[in-house]
């Protein structure tokens, strides 16, 4: 039994088109948690729906003086256990219903590591490659002025996500602060070491990430030493994702970008091919490599695949010729729940999203409290703890996925569901 509170069930459904669409695909989680857990369907309406959200339009004056009008989103999904925490993403796929489904995955993930924060995830529909620092400066000061009532430290944090950084994240601070009259360094996270930025946070998704991939390895019996990775996306989580595991002594064997995607058989010379994306800005052209379709590239022969991209790349067109024994996801819902089924019935071991790209949020809320407390840790500090966490909630997520007979995604999204449930238990329902 989980922690919380039973109520007598009912079998929740959600609605079907889970493929394309995220928040379908967090509902689906959701109530399988729900029913899993033995709750009422009160329970999953409270869940399943933002607590708030808020869509506003974000003008921008372009360089060349003609305007353009963009649209943000904010969704707040829960702050039961704690104000709201979660990434703002500039690409232009955003859509409302991704947003929202990507706040939801941030009130398990916080509940999961235990640190004490709901769900939040904001959203820009803009592609900032076509855009100057100087507009894109202008677009994250108008979008955080539009949303500033609703954002603060005890309210709710930003950090980045796909298309923003550490610079994006100084602007979000220096906005909130010059509309509050002073310097609120809690506001964000993710922001650069000089403005109350943490050591240690720009490679914590990936730490956290190469941490439950060689313990997750090492549950199937797979040795590091002989073990071929495959790493989608080569950003802020899948570059130091990738070289990190090369310096556990685990072969890379293949790695792509929204540009393209290069392998070699071998294991990639990943320090090579970081001079050549620091020069082009791609992994592509690598003369270390051969070039790969994107889409053949998930479905190498290797030990472990970490996506970490996008959502929703390993579904019901590809998940039977997924070759991987281990599929750690770096990204947030790469993979859907019918491509899900079919790779635990291939006895597949996929750690899912909650789980393994948490060393951010926990990094995160070390930053958090470093900030409130304006007192700084040492890297050691922060990588001892970040491990320490995560070691314990793989081993938690792992003995309840054991003991119950279900994936490591069920185990992990009741657990979390049951700490979030316990917590509106003992709050109360005001008024
Ligand atoms: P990023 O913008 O830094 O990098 C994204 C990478 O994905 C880029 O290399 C881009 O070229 C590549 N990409 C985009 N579409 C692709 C495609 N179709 N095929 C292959 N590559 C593609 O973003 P990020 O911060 O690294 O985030 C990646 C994922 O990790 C997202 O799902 C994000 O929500 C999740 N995540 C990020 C963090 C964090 O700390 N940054 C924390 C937790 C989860």
């Amino acid at each position: 039994m989980l922690e919380g509170n039973v109520i007598p069930t009912t079998n929740v459904q959600v609605e079907a088109d889970v493929e394309d669409n995220p928040l379908s695909a967090a509902r689906t989680q959701l109530a399988e948690a729900i029913n899993h857990l033995g709750y009422d369907e009160s329970m999953y309406q409270l869940l399943a729906t933002p607590r708030r959200e808020v869509t506003v339009t974000v003008p921008l004056r372009r360089d060349d003086g003609s305007t353009e009008v963009l649209t943000g989103h904010r969704v707040q999904h829960n702050f039961s256990r704690g104000p709201a925490k979660g990434g703002l993403r500039y690409n232009p796929n955003v859509t409302l219903d991704e947003v929202r489904a990507l706040a939801m995955w941030m009130t398990w993930k916080c509940a999961l590591l235990d640190v004490p924060y709901g769900g939040a995830k904001g959203g820009i529909r803009i592609d900032p490659r076509f855009y100057s620092t100087t507009e894109l400066e202008r677009v994250t000061r108008r979008y955080i002025s539009e949303i500033s009532p609703l954002i603060g430290p005890a309210h709710d944090i930003p950090a980045p996500d796909i298309g923003t950084d550490e610079q994006t994240m100084a602007w979000v601070m220096d906005t909130y602060s010059v509309l509050r009259g002073h310097t609120v360094l809690g506001v964000t996270t993710g922001k650069p070491l000089s403005l109350g930025g943490s050591l240690g946070r720009p490679t914590a998704t990936s730490r956290g990430v190469v941490h439950v991939s060689l313990a997750a390895l090492q549950s199937r019996g797979i040795d590091r030493g002989r073990a071929r990775a495959v790493v989608q996306g080569f950003g802020k989580v899948g570059q130091p994702a990738a070289q990190l595991l090369h310096e556990a002594d685990v072969r890379v064997i293949a790695v792509s970008d929204q540009y393209g995607a290069i392998t070699n058989d071998n294991g990639l010379d990943l320090c090579e091919l970081e001079k050549h994306f620091a020069a082009t800005g791609s992994v592509v052209g690598f003369s270390g490599a051969l070039p790969i379709d994107g889409g053949d590239m998930l479905e190498l022969p290797a030990d472990l695949l970490v996506p970490a991209a996008v959502e929703g790349v390993i579904n019901r067109n590809n998940a039977d010729r997924i070759q991987a024994t281990v599929i750690v996801e770096g990204a947030n819902g790469p993979t859907t729940p019918d491509a899900d089924e079919r790779l635990m019935a291939a006895d597949k071991l996929v750690v899912p999203d909650i789980l393994a790209n948490a060393g951010g949020v926990i990094v995160s809320y070390f930053e958090w409290v470093q900030a409130n407390q304006a007192y700084w840790w040492s890297s050691a500090d922060v990588e001892n703890r970040l491990e320490e966490r995560m070691l314990k909630a793989w081993n938690n997520v792992r003995d309840h996925s054991e003991r119950g007979g279900i994936s490591l995604r069920k185990a992990a999204t009741a657990l979390a569901v049951s700490r979030v449930a316990q917590a509106h238990h003992q709050r109360g329902l005001y008024p």
